[in-house]
């Protein structure tokens, strides 16, 4: 059944009381109307014709009266007779009450024996009529009237019971009305409350079902029977749930298989890994953090308090990095590796640390690898080890070398043909070439074991630039490059290492003329800044990109295509030799535009005039 014919089947029953009551005024005004109109019909006639006739008869006895005592009489006693003929045939047709009909007869008989008793006295001589009047009409009169008076009150009577009669029906009829009307509304409006009650039954459970699906219990389903509009809405939202119940399991599904399968990747790194939020608190970690880092042992939810106080700092320094929005963390170098104690012995640690990223692109977490570089620090070590004995063995032999070349270049030892002198200073340039590396080496080494001893002294810069630049005047020439000295305008003095610092010199300005092309300019120039002295070195040459300009400082490194002069140490042992007077170096550099290399050294204390 659809649901309006539910709707319309739930209110009839107040309906049907309604056209109950309808009826049941209709049929009681209508009975209550009937009272008056059978009064009417049965008795008012009845008595009208009973008076008429009473009327009748005492003209016709006026007017024997009249007659008999020889006076004029007044009127026609034919008239009244056919008045009394005509209304005694009504009554006769109009019998309606008990002994009504018996009265009538005797009217009917004491009516012609009194017409008998008139026409006699009309034929009677004069003298014998008033007599005759007296002793025969008037007790004919008597009786005839009596009849007449019969009639009169019977339906008089009868009159009076009807109008008691209805009286009363209608007063019964009242109190049923009324008794009626009440139990039929009563009885309505609780048929009609109970059907709409049972029609909105299926959208209450609908509704339940949706506020315990919208709390999250998705096996929540709507049981409405019937086929009406509610249940096809109920059917529809279970499909609904259904489906919803399927998504949610199968998009539940595949983010746990897509979370385990993430966790299996980083436990299978052989480093440990310690994914961080914002406030610092792990929220995720491998296998390996758990065990070589002791995290999260014993059922203890993991915490960066657990660490050790050193990688602690590390973990707290790289997360501020990178949250600071500096972007990832990368090493610069193995000093920054981090050594803890483990099961397997001393583990040294290289932190890097990528930032995590939420939807809308702000930074949410960091995760941090622990990269284990113990082997490759004792491969760098053994390295390290083996350059510096190389370079050590090879100083004898190249000193000797050298000075033989040296002998035979000049020749000291004989004269030279062209060809055997060209070939002398070649060898001669690649000797030098060669000395020069063995020495970055051997300061490598130095640097690396922290045995860079300085021999400070008071030095004039004037005569560091002037010397640094004749150092390298001959290669200058040879590159056709203008090599410039600009010396500051008063005399001042560092104090400093000066066969360090005119190393540092030689290097930078071996490189801008290296770098620079014929025609290209090189100035070598000092000022002092503040408590310092700033020295400059600057180039017209081919510039560093943008790229490579944080990186030309590191062991080893060259710019790819570059045209180099040694191993790549020469920067990375200038910036050591200058951080060790307590100063600090850099670039400024821009492709095509040449490059500018600065570094300070603390100033010397002014000596005494006098000294
Ligand atoms: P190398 O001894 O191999 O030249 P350095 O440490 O001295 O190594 O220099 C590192 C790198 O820096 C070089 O590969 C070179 O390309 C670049 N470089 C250094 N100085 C200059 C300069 N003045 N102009 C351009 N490039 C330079």
């Amino acid at each position: 059944m659809t649901l309006r014919a539910k709707l319309i089947l739930a209110q009839a029953p107040l309906a049907l009381v309604l056209v109950l009551f309808g009826v049941a005024s209709v049929t009681t005004i209508s009975l209550l109307g009937q009272g008056p109109e059978l009064i009417l019909k049965d008795n008012y006639r009845s008595v009208l014709a009973a008076e008429r006739m009473l009327q009748s008869l005492e003209r016709l006895e006026a007017v024997a009266l009249a007659h008999s005592t020889g006076r004029p009489a007044e009127g026609d006693p034919a008239e009244w007779r056919s008045r009394f003929e005509k209304e005694l045939l009504a009554q006769e047709h109009n019998i309606t009450e008990p002994g009504e009909d018996a009265a009538t007869g005797r009217l009917r008989q004491r009516w012609s024996e009194y017409q008998h008793a008139f026409e006699r006295i009309r034929s009677a001589p004069s003298r014998e009529q008033l007599t005759y009047f007296f002793e025969a009409l008037e007790p004919a009169y008597r009786r005839a009237q009596a009849a007449a008076d019969e009639i009169l009150a019977l339906n008089q009577d009868a009159m009076a019971s009807k109008a008691e009669r209805s009286r009363r029906a209608a007063e019964q009829n009242r109190t049923l009305v009324v008794v009626a009307t009440i139990g039929a509304l009563t009885l309505g409006l609780i048929l009609s409350l109970a059907m709409t009650a049972r029609l909105l039954r299926p959208l209450g459970v609908l509704s339940q079902t949706v506020r315990r699906i919208g709390e999250g219990d998705l096996q929540a389903r709507a049981r409405v029977e019937g086929k009406d509009e509610i249940a096809a809405l109920a059917g529809e939202f279970n499909t609904m749930a259904d489906r919803l119940a399927e998504y949610r399991s199968s998009s539940l599904g595949e983010l746990l298989q897509a979370q385990q399968a993430s966790q299996a990747a980083i436990d299978s790194l052989p480093d440990p890994v310690l994914v961080l939020d914002v406030q610092g608190g792990i929220l995720n970690l491998n296998r390996a953090a758990e065990t070589m880092l002791r995290l999260g042992a014993g059922g203890v939810p993991p915490a960066v308090e657990a660490l050790e106080p050193a990688l602690r700092a590390v973990v707290e320094r790289v997360r501020i990095h990178v949250l600071s929005g500096k972007g990832a963390y990368l090493p610069h170098g193995f000093e920054e590796a981090v050594r803890i104690e483990s099961s397997e012995g001393d583990r040294h640690l290289l932190p890097r640390a990528p930032p995590l990223y939420s939807e809308q692109g702000g930074i949410i977490g960091v995760t941090i690898v622990l990269q284990d570089v113990t082997r490759l620090m004792r491969f760098d070590e053994l390295k390290n080890d083996l350059v510096a004995t190389v370079a050590h063995e090879f100083r004898t032999p190249l000193t000797s070398l050298r000075m033989a070349i040296h002998l035979c270049a000049d020749e000291l030892v004989g004269p030279l043909t062209d060809k055997q002198a060209d070939l002398m200073a070649a060898a001669r340039a690649d000797c030098e070439r060669l000395q020069g590396i063995v020495d970055d080496l051997l300061d490598l080494s130095r640097i690396q074991s922290g045995r860079m001893e300085l021999k400070l002294e008071q030095i004039e810069v004037r005569t560091l630039l002037e010397s640094g630049a004749a150092a390298l005047r001959s290669a200058a020439d040879d590159g056709r490059v203008e090599l410039f000295v600009s010396p500051p305008a008063e005399s001042v003095e560092v104090q400093g290492d000066r066969e360090r610092i005119q190393l540092v010199l030689t290097n930078l300005l071996g490189n801008a003329v290296r770098h620079t092309r014929p025609g290209g300019r090189v100035e070598v120039g000092a000022f002092v800044a503040g408590s310092a002295v700033r020295f400059e070195v600057r180039d017209t040459g081919e510039g560093i990109a943008r790229e490579h300009l944080d990186r030309i400082f590191e062991k080893s490194y060259r710019v790819p295509g570059a045209r180099s002069g040694g191993v790549g140490l020469g920067l990375f042992i200038s910036r050591e030799i200058i951080q060790a007077h307590g100063g600090t170096m850099g670039v400024k550099s821009e492709p095509g535009r040449g490059s500018t290399f600065w570094f300070t050294i603390p100033a010397a204390e002014r000596r005494p005039a006098a000294a």
